[in-house]
């Protein structure tokens, strides 16, 4: 929680830190300057370096050459050389710095500073130059200091003396500072135009989403009307299309579920209008005879009846859509199962001489939820039934290989019309309404067994001849698949 207020308190704007737009120019942002600033840290290390050695390398040689110098001229023994003695004094200037000349007592005899001649200097550079060893070290940010051995002329190579020589790098501070400032300052305005860059270019790759967005809200706001079409680029043409065939997905689904409800309350509504009219004749007639009341009284009971049949067909198709994945399934002995089911409809089809025959090729043992797969096969074979004729046959056969299982429910019955087979599943679909109505069909059946089947992953298919017969076959998996 605090952190939340933490949040709000300090970014108030939190959904565009967020924001893919903010992520991006974050991005581009740091892809553009990371290697600037690193390259320039780079440069400024290597340009300093470079300077140093190079002034080390320049004193060195001018010591180099002032040694020799002072070597043929024997200055060490005869320092009032006065031209070699300006010399030292041009040279320590020209680096801004200082020489001592020492000789081989430790005695400083030449210092261009004029402070310390006369004096001892036992450094360890000096000693160990005396042993012909040159030294040179840089401290840090301040001066160069190199000692440089003076030999004797010729192929004398005793060292009589050393130049202990230093040169200031004060000037090559000044400059080097110089270079990071004006570094610094490209840097700094690099960064903004960078930064203004970076959000110029975020918005544009941003673009097609935010109007997608607009797109899709005012395609909410005008209840689902036109098609998305945001071509900017392949990803978002993707984008549209995938959406534009969710949408039709959405408007079918409406369209099913405006016809579900217009169906639902015309076929709730017309045994209502039967019992309506049935009342309103037996009550305009006054003195009616008793006969009449009870033939009238017995249709409205059928109809109250025929009411009732449609509202638990209804529930449970809206049921069992509701509970496409919450299956109670069990293994089952699947002959057992279909016999038991046929015991249970044999007097309906003994009462419409209709003959019911089971043959099974196999045992099969599956996992079924025996709930809804009962009602389903009793709807087909009552369907079997009731669409057939007298002395009819209704033969169920059962199959299976290593997978599925195959019930087969076949009749001799009127068969349904090849136009009408694509819409035998649908809620209240009748071929021949009024005699399903006579029959006491509600048009709800073959729904709830396709419901059942598709909860189980299995397929329902028909093939039926006018006036031959029809024959339905489901396939389910014999292990369930969840
Ligand atoms: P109903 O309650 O009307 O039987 P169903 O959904 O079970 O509804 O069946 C839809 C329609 O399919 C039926 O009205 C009928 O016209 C046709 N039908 C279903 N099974 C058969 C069949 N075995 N023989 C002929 N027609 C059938």
């Amino acid at each position: 929680m605090f952190k939340g207020i933490l949040k709000e308190r300090f970014f108030p704007n939190a959904k565009f830190f967020r924001s893919l737009n903010f992520r991006i120019m974050v991005i581009l942002f740091l892809i553009g300057t990371i290697p600037a600033l690193i390259l320039s840290v780079a440069f400024l290390s290597a340009y300093r370096e470079q300077s140093i050695t190079r002034l080390g390398n320049d004193v060195s040689n001018q010591c180099q050459i002032l040694a020799t110098q002072l070597g043929s001229a024997n200055y060490l023994d005869n320092p009032n050389n006065e031209t070699l003695t300006g010399e030292l004094a041009q040279v320590a200037m020209l680096y801004d710095g200082r020489i001592l000349i020492i000789d081989q007592n430790f005695h400083i005899m030449v210092d261009t500073y004029a402070l310390e001649e006369g004096r001892t200097m036992l450094a360890e550079e000096v000693i160990r130059c005396f042993k012909g060893e040159s030294t040179s070290h840089y401290v840090s940010g301040r001066f160069i200091e190199m000692t440089v051995p003076i030999t004797g002329s010729g192929e004398d190579k005793t060292v009589n003396g050393v130049i202990l020589a230093s040169a200031s790098t004060d000037s090559l501070n000044a400059r080097f500072e110089d270079l990071r400032n004006f570094t610094e300052i490209w840097l700094a305005a690099g960064s903004i135009c960078l930064l203004a860059l970076a959000v110029l270019l975020s918005n544009w790759l941003v673009k097609p989403l935010r109007h997608m967005n607009k797109f899709i809200g005012d395609l909410v706001e005008g209840a689902l009307d036109g098609d998305l079409d945001i071509r900017d680029c392949t990803e978002t043409e993707n984008i549209s299309n995938t959406f534009n065939s969710l949408l039709a997905k959405l408007r079918l689904m409406e369209e099913s579920r405006q016809e579900f409800v217009s169906n639902v309350s015309h076929e709730l509504k017309t045994p209502l209008a039967s019992m309506k009219v049935l009342a309103d004749s037996l009550l305009v007639q006054e003195g009616a005879p008793v006969e009449l009341y009870q033939e009238f009284m017995q249709d409205i009971a059928e109809e109250i009846d025929r009411e009732n049949t449609i509202i638990s067909d209804l529930l449970t198709l809206v049921k069992t859509d509701r509970k496409v994945t919450g299956l109670n399934v069990e293994v089952t002995d699947v002959n057992a199962f279909l016999e038991q089911i046929l015991k249970r409809l044999r007097p309906i089809a003994e009462k419409e001489n209709v003959e019911l025959v089971f043959e099974s090729n196999r045992s099969v043992s599956a996992e079924i939820d025996v709930t809804r797969l009962s009602l389903a096969f009793s709807n087909l074979v009552e369907n079997a039934v009731k669409y057939n004729h007298e002395n009819g046959w209704v033969r169920v056969s059962l199959d299976a290989d290593h997978k599925f299982f195959y019930v087969k429910v076949s009749d001799s019955g009127m068969g349904i019309p090849q136009e009408s087979l694509d819409y035998i599943f649908e809620r209240f679909y009748r071929v021949d309404k009024s005699h399903s109505r006579e029959i006491g069909g509600t048009g709800l059946g073959l729904a709830i067994t396709r419901s059942a089947v598709v909860a189980h992953r299995g397929a329902i298919r028909v093939q039926s001849t006018v006036g031959e017969g029809t024959v339905f076959t489901v396939r389910i998996p014999i292990r369930y698949i969840t």
